[in-house]
């Protein structure tokens, strides 16, 4: 029975088939999924991945922005059995807890700036945003300020896709034919500087963008305001780069008025920037909240946090605290899996100082990708370190974007991925996030490739009559 089961499970065409009429995928283009249906990724390790037909691609997207670490680290997958053998599961609820949570915590303490000290467990990226606007408003209601509830986030920013991450999300696609709380939420600009107003510096444009906070401010009121929130760089937005000093100062205006500041560091959290947290190490900001997920575990179980400053704290959770039960959490809150993923996800991390590796090979990649600008559609090849990204355009003086039904980006990835890479379209946009164990080489590597699937990506587009 186990063979056969075995044998069944890597049957190619029924697992095809057993994807296309049951698996409803997130993120999919139905028009297209019912003939195409599913590619099949059954194996991996290190850099690469392996399809059930047996090709193997570098990858380049670290699975979806998290398998920092890398594929098939026993290691990691000793430390889950070895947890799930001992005790799977259990709760948090309460008084309860386990010891990988109760370690990771102190863990996430030591790394994170020095005033983030407490740490609220979920299950991935949305729900720790989602449950940090209500730990906001519930902070609030306590200090008797019940008003603040407006939460200011930007368009083209991803939080996520619960409800209320979704309504903080501001990429207008991602929500078509769905509803949001736009009641809470008002979106600002996105600080994009590739398409900021033309003839503007990126002093200019920096200045131009936090007028816009203060204006926004004295027209809703701070006292209507309860947080503002961001990713340090745009990451599903088409990797976003702020102008300098922006987040400081955004910050700063946000403090001056009452305005909690929370870091989606989500993608840019855990190495992807160089550093375990880039709010403080990178944009010299000091958030109320950090939100985590991703490479917290690197993928190898799903986990996600909220690191809380002890400033918050003090009003949710400290013996001071009067009066009633903080009734939010979840079932998994602080899963002792998850939690043992992740301590041994922060051991190799700073075993191999993986960091290092990105301070060091990131600014080679950003080199390196910057090389493939004279192509004819390369509009910009903008991100930092291990977060990059290559925008496409019909016009490179002007930016103007080619036709949608030329999918571009789609043109890209499928001519990398012929040759061995999976990178990731958004769009007219090309997304590479790597694991962060790529060497030079392997650059050199993925980037040969990537100049190739460019070269035949014009040919193609000439051949279609698109350019
Ligand atoms: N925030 C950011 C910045 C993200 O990139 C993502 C996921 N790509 C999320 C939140 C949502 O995380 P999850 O998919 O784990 O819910």
């Amino acid at each position: 029975q186990d063979q056969k089961a075995r044998t069944a499970d890597l049957d190619a065409e029924t697992l095809w088939r057993q994807d296309r009429d049951h698996f409803i995928h997130p993120f999919t283009d139905f028009s297209q999924f019912h003939d195409k249906g599913c590619e099949m990724i059954t194996d991996s390790d290190g850099i690469y991945v392996e399809d059930v037909h047996g090709n193997r691609f570098i990858d380049g997207i670290a699975g979806l922005w998290c398998v920092n670490v890398g594929h098939g680290r026993r290691e990691i997958a000793q430390a889950m059995a070895d947890q799930a053998s001992r005790m799977a599961y259990f709760s948090t609820f309460n008084n309860l807890s386990n010891a990988p949570a109760s370690q990771l915590a102190a863990k996430l303490a030591e790394l994170a700036p020095a005033h983030l000290n407490h740490v609220f467990y979920t299950c991935g990226g949305s729900t720790a945003n989602d449950a940090t606007i209500r730990l906001v408003h519930y902070y609030f209601n306590r200090l008797g300020k019940p008003n603040k509830k407006r939460i200011l986030s930007r368009r083209n920013a991803y939080h996520g896709t619960t409800y209320l991450a979704a309504s903080l999300t501001g990429i207008e696609s991602n929500n078509w034919s769905f509803d949001t709380l736009s009641e809470l939420v008002t979106h600002l600009s996105e600080a994009n500087l590739y398409r900021r107003p033309e003839g503007m510096s990126e002093s200019e444009y920096c200045d131009h963008l936090v007028n816009e906070l203060e204006a926004h401010i004295a027209k809703i009121g701070a006292d209507n305001i309860a947080a503002f929130i961001a990713e340090p760089i745009m990451g599903a937005g088409g990797v976003l780069m702020a102008p300098r000093g922006y987040h400081k100062r955004i910050q700063a205006v946000c403090r001056a008025n009452d305005i909690l500041y929370i870091a989606d560091e989500v993608v840019t959290g855990f190495g992807r920037l160089g550093h375990f947290f880039a709010s403080e190490a990178v944009f010299e900001t000091q958030p109320d909240i950090i939100n985590i997920a991703k490479g917290l575990s690197s993928g190898y179980s799903p986990l996600g946090a909220s690191l809380i400053s002890d400033e918050l704290y003090a009003v949710l959770g400290t013996p001071q605290c009067k009066g009633g039960v903080l009734s939010t959490g979840f079932t998994y809150s602080g899963h002792p899996v998850s939690c043992a993923a992740a301590l041994k996800n922060i051991e190799i991390m700073e075993r191999e100082d993986i960091c290092a590796n990105v301070r060091e090979v990131g600014p080679y990649l950003e080199q390196s990708l910057k090389s493939l600008s004279h192509h004819t559609t390369v509009g910009d090849v903008r991100g930092s370190n291990f977060m990059m990204c290559l925008e496409n355009v019909a016009d490179k003086a002007t930016g103007e974007l080619l036709p949608v039904e030329a999918r571009v980006g789609d043109r890209v990835a499928e001519e990398a991925q012929k040759r061995g890479l999976i990178i990731r379209p958004v769009g007219h946009l090309n997304v590479i996030s790597p694991t962060l164990i790529w060497s030079r080489e392997t650059v050199d590597t993925a980037v040969t490739i990537l100049d190739e699937a460019l070269s035949a990506t014009t040919a193609s587009l000439k051949r279609d009559g698109f350019i």
